[in-house]
């Protein structure tokens, strides 16, 4: 999903991620079996066909312990191999990590789920852990020209002030349509915001699109690939259980409730965590994989499986061909610094807040505790920003203090002391940047040395990355990597 704020597209409007087809996160489309889609993309975009069987109880190094790397390891576990997971963080999740936000434990980064993550609500299922699910129906709104204003639905998109009634038509066109596309590969050497442009007009791009283009995306904004963009949309339009209500997903306890029984699975079944311990290489001879290199010392394994960041694949595996680290060498990642802030006033009523204004340098924000119930607001404002671009070097009190800013501004009846707290997480490698023709791109996730694989969230293109995704490559990854 992507920042969050959501450009809904009119008629049929959305799910989480969905609100904004630009959201950093990317929840699943209602009725739709996203994690099959998912899986047959990712088999598409890899080149790669996840078959199934495995032989043999086999010793697995499982590099990264976020969700798809968990994954790996659970099914690897469950099939009777014995995985050892490196993590570099002192704790498991990666981006659905948690932390200690002054007694509350919360995710660093918001977490919803979608009815149609399926891989995610299967895992659930197998751990036992599905009544801790929960659903709500939520809010989207927009932030437009100093007020908050309803959002998400085609009612909203005729009420919208400001917007000529043929660009609302041409907005709500566009979304219709590309929610009636089933094909994406005809969009996917095809750019992304002149693609938008074209169907919508200026007046429609200028007022809903451009600004979440450049404010998550910046210098790459003009380089997308409309086929990742389209995934989002067409999210969108299935997204809904009816034309106008959306219901949201939670967990009980948040993504750490999943990442605990996925831990404990995977260690009843023979499992092993090693945390703080970052792979600093993967030994590799005569192109056969030899095992991994941490600051303990060398570790031999029968097989490796990289979970970590596409771009941090060739400093861990120097060793690889020329051409294969090339690829590795030309993926393009985002940044995100995404603020948290605890309130004694609610911002709004919405969990999707879409921004549009000048004087904010943010596409949106969530407002979490309009999801979960939680004992205080709970706010999320996720700066996404290339990681080399200049805005990322500001320290956490550059963000802060604009964040605090912004959200009295939204809603003049906060002040200073309805700020509990507040604090800034960061993650260098937050999203991939897909361009056109991506997948053409992409080493195949078996690399040419026996024995040796690696994915990122990228492998499931032209999907958003998501927690049931990631788990669903993950554990078809794993299975094909062992038979
Ligand atoms: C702001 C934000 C909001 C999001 N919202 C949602 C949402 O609402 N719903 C949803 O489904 N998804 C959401 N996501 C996306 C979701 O968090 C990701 O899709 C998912 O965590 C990806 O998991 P992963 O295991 O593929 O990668 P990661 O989580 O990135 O895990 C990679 C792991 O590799 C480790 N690592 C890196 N280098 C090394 C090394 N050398 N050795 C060992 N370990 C290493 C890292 O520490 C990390 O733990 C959101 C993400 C962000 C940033």
């Amino acid at each position: 999903m992507t920042m969050n704020n959501q450009n809904v597209p009119p008629a049929p409007a959305t799910h989480a991620n969905a609100a904004n087809p630009l959201n950093p996160v990317s929840p699943q489309a209602v009725g739709v079996d996203a994690s099959a889609a998912a899986g047959a993309y990712a088999e598409a975009a890899s080149g790669t066909t996840f078959t199934g069987a495995s032989s043999g109880k086999q010793r697995i190094a499982v590099l990264g312990a976020g969700p798809m790397g968990l994954a790996v390891a659970y099914q690897l576990a469950r099939d009777g191999h014995e995985p050892v997971i490196f993590e570099a963080d002192d704790r498991i999740g990666g981006m659905t990590a948690s932390f200690d936000f002054n007694g509350l434990h919360i995710e660093r980064y918001y977490h919803f789920h979608c009815i149609s993550d399926h891989a995610f609500l299967k895992v659930l299922d197998e751990l036992g852990l599905a009544d801790k699910m929960h659903w709500t129906e939520t809010k989207m709104g927009y932030y437009y020209k100093g007020k908050v204003v309803p959002w998400g639905n085609p009612v909203a998109l005729l009420k919208f002030p400001g917007l000529s009634l043929i660009a609302k038509f041409r907005y709500g066109l566009h979304a219709f349509l590309s929610t009636k596309r089933n094909d994406w590969k005809p969009l996917d050497n095809v750019e992304a915001s002149s693609w938008i442009r074209r169907w919508v007009g200026k007046e429609a791009y200028e007022v809903l699109w451009r600004r979440l283009f450049e404010y998550k995306f910046y210098n790459y904004a003009n380089n997308l690939s409309a086929a990742w963009i389209w995934s989002r949309i067409r999210r969108i339009g299935r997204s809904r259980y009816s034309l106008f209500r959306e219901k949201l997903g939670y967990l009980d306890g948040g993504s750490n409730t999943l990442l605990k029984g996925m831990r404990t699975d995977i260690e009843s079944h023979g499992g092993v965590f090693r945390l703080k311990t970052p792979v600093t290489r993967v030994r590799m001879e005569d192109s056969v994989v030899k095992g991994v290199e941490t600051p303990e010392g060398f570790e031999a394994f029968d097989k490796v499986i990289s979970t970590i960041p596409l771009p941090l694949v060739s400093r861990v595996m120097p060793d690889l061909p020329q051409d294969v680290l090339a690829k590795f060498g030309s993926m393009h990642n985002i940044a995100v610094v995404c603020i948290i802030a605890k309130l004694r006033k609610p911002v709004s009523e919405n969990f999707w807040l879409n921004i549009n204004s000048p004087e904010m340098d943010i596409p949106g924000l969530v407002e979490y505790s309009n999801l979960r119930p939680m004992p205080h607001h709970i706010v999320y404002v996720p700066y996404y920003v290339p990681g080399e671009h200049p805005l990322y070097q500001e320290p956490d009190a550059h963000f802060i203090e604009k964040v605090k800013r912004y959200l009295q501004t939204i809603n003049p009846d906060l002040v200073e002391e309805d700020f509990i707290d507040i604090k800034a997480s960061r993650y260098r490698y937050a999203q991939p940047i897909c361009e056109p023709s991506f997948p053409a791109r992409l080493p195949d996730v078996a690399l040419p040395v026996k024995g040796l694989w690696a994915a990122d969230t990228s492998y499931y293109y032209p999907e958003d990355r998501g927690i049931s995704e990631s788990i669903d490559f993950g554990r078809k990854m794993a299975r094909q990597a062992a038979a």
